[in-house]
C-alpha cells in the first residue's frame, strides 16, 4: 500500500463499534463491569477491556494504533503534548546521573526542558552540528541517549539518522529522534535505524491547529542492556519489550499525561489527509523558497535549496523534498517586523503544521529565553521570519510575500538615502 492508502485502509484502521468509520470518542473517565471478577481480570491485563481513561482509552487507542502503523513501530503511547511525549521518552529510561547529548539547535522547549532536568541530575551535552564526528568526542560512561531532530528548526538542518544510529549502537546508546516537522509522510526513523520517535501531534499529524498533544513510538528493536539502564531493571523479562512496558503499566500511567479522547479522535481525522496536506505544503515551500530567493537582499533558507544546509540529506533521506519550514532573513529587525505586518493571508502566530500559512519572529518570541551563544547555534537572527507554510494556492503565498518584502525594500532605501 502507498502512503495514502495505507492512512485509510492499513491493518490498523478497523471497523469501530457500530460498524462507525470513525472511532467513537469516548469521552469517559471509566468504564463499568458485570462483575467483580471481570473486572479483576481487567485490572491484571488478564482479560481485554478498559477501566480507567489515564490508563487506556478506546478513541486514544485507535489513534495510537493508526500513527504506530504509519511510523513502522511495535507501539505508540499517546500524550497530552509533544513536550511530554519528550519528556517521558527520556525519564523513561534514564536515571539521575546519566547523560543525553543532543544538537544545540533543538526545539526551544526541548532545550529548556533539557535545563530542568539538570536539576534530576540528568545532563545534556550539546553539539553544533548532530555530525558523528561531534557526538563521538562527548560520549562518555554516562551516556544513555542521542537525542536529535529530523529537521531542526529554524536552522532545517537535517539529521543523518543512519550514521547518527550506527554510531549511537557501536557504543550500545539509544537513539530518540523528534520528527514533528518531518512527518512520517517524509521518513519513517524507524526504518533508518532510530529506536524511539516522538511527535508533537499538535502541528502537522493535527493539521488543523485545533488540540495539543504527543505520541512515543517504540520500535522495539533496542536490546536493552540491564544493568546500564538501570530505570528499565524492573522490566528484564519483557526483553526489548522493557521500554514499550515500563512507559505503558508504570510511568507514563503514574505520571498522568494521557491524550484527552477529543484530542485523539480530531488527531485520527487529520492523519488520514497528512499525505494530501504534506504534498501540498511541501511543493508550496519548495515554490515560495524558490521565487523569494530570486529578490535582492534577502537569505532564504529551505532543503530544497541548493545552499541550504540540508539540501544533500534532504534529497538523501526525504524523497528529496524538503519539509514545509522556511526562513526569510530581510537585513534588519524592523523590515522582518514591517514584513511580518504587511501579509495578508500568512497568519500572525506562534506554532506549525497548521492548513493556513504561519509567521514568527522567532528571536523577539520563541528564543527570549536564549543566550546569543544559544541563538547563533540554533540559526536564530534578529532579522530572521519563520514561515510555515500552509495548503493556500503557492501563486497566493508567493504574490504576498513579495510584495511584502518588496514594498518594504523600497521604504527601508529611502529611509536610508
Ligand atoms: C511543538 C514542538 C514540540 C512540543 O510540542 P507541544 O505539542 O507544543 O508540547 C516538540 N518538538 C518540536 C520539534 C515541536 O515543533
Amino acid at each position: 500500500m502507498e502512503f495514502n492508502t495505507k492512512l485509510l485502509h492499513g491493518k490498523a484502521v478497523r471497523k469501530y463499534a457500530d460498524g462507525a468509520t470513525l472511532p467513537q470518542i469516548s469521552q469517559v473517565s471509566a468504564f463499568q463491569y458485570d462483575s467483580a471478577k471481570e473486572q479483576d481480570e481487567v485490572f491484571h491485563h488478564k482479560a481485554a477491556g478498559f477501566a480507567y481513561s489515564r490508563v487506556a482509552n478506546p478513541t486514544v487507542a485507535a489513534f495510537e494504533q493508526r500513527i504506530n502503523e504509519m511510523e513502522g513501530g511495535n507501539a505508540a503511547i499517546a500524550c497530552s503534548s509533544g513536550m511530554f511525549a519528550v519528556t517521558l521518552s527520556l525519564l523513561n529510561m534514564l536515571c539521575a546521573g546519566d547523560e543525553i547529548i543532543a544538537s544545540g539547535g533543538l526545539y526551544g522547549g526541548t532545550i529548556d526542558l533539557f535545563e530542568d532536568l539538570t536539576k534530576f541530575d540528568i545532563v545534556t551535552r550539546y553539539v553544533e552540528h548532530m555530525t558523528p564526528e561531534e557526538i563521538e568526542p562527548l560520549i562518555s560512561e554516562r551516556t544513555r541517549v542521542i537525542y536529535g531532530e529530523v529537521i531542526s528548526n529554524p536552522s532545517l538542518e537535517i539529521l543523518d539518522i543512519r550514521a547518527v544510529a550506527e554510531l549511537a549502537h557501536t557504543h550500545g546508546l539509544v537513539l530518540i529522534v523528534d520528527s514533528t516537522t518531518a512527518t512520517p509522510y517524509l521518513i519513517n526513523p524507524i526504518r533508518l535505524g532510530a529506536d524511539v520517535v516522538v511527535h508533537s501531534t499538535t502541528k502537522y499529524i493535527n493539521g488543523s491547529g485545533n488540540s495539543i498533544g504527543g505520541v512515543i513510538i517504540d520500535s522495539a528493536r533496542f536490546p536493552w542492556d540491564f544493568d546500564r539502564f538501570t530505570a528499565l531493571n524492573g522490566y528484564r523479562s519483557f526483553g526489548k519489550f522493557a521500554y514499550t512496558i515500563r512507559l505503558r503499566t508504570d510511568i507514563w500511567e503514574n505520571m498522568g499525561g494521557c491524550m484527552a479522547p477529543m484530542t485523539a479522535f480530531l488527531n485520527v481525522i487529520g492523519l488520514e489527509t497528512l499525505g494530501l496536506r504534506m504534498k501540498q505544503i511541501c511543493s508550496n515551500a519548495e515554490e515560495l523558497a524558490r521565487e523569494l530567493s530570486q529578490i535582492p537582499g534577502v537569505i532564504v533558507n529551505h532543503p530544497s535549496l541548493p545552499d541550504s544546509p540540508g539540501h544533500a540529506l534532504a534529497m538523501q533521506q526525504l524523497g528529496g523534498m524538503g519539509g514545509g519550514i522556511l526562513t526569510v532573513r530581510v537585513g534588519s529587525r524592523e523590515r522582518a517586523y514591517t514584513v511580518i505586518d504587511r501579509l495578508r493571508y500568512a497568519v500572525r502566530a506562534t506554532s506549525l503544521g497548521d492548513t493556513r500559512t504561519l509567521v514568527i519572529h522567532p528571536a523577539s518570541t520563541l528564543y527570549i529565553r536564549s543566550s546569543e551563544k544559544q541563538k547563533q547555534i540554533a540559526g536564530v537572527f534578529d532579522d530572521m521570519i519563520r514561515i510555515s507554510v500552509g495548503i493556500e494556492d503557492a501563486a497566493d503565498l508567493i504574490e504576498d510575500f513579495t510584495e511584502a518584502i518588496q514594498s518594504t525594500a523600497h521604504r527601508t532605501e529611502g529611509e536610508k538615502a
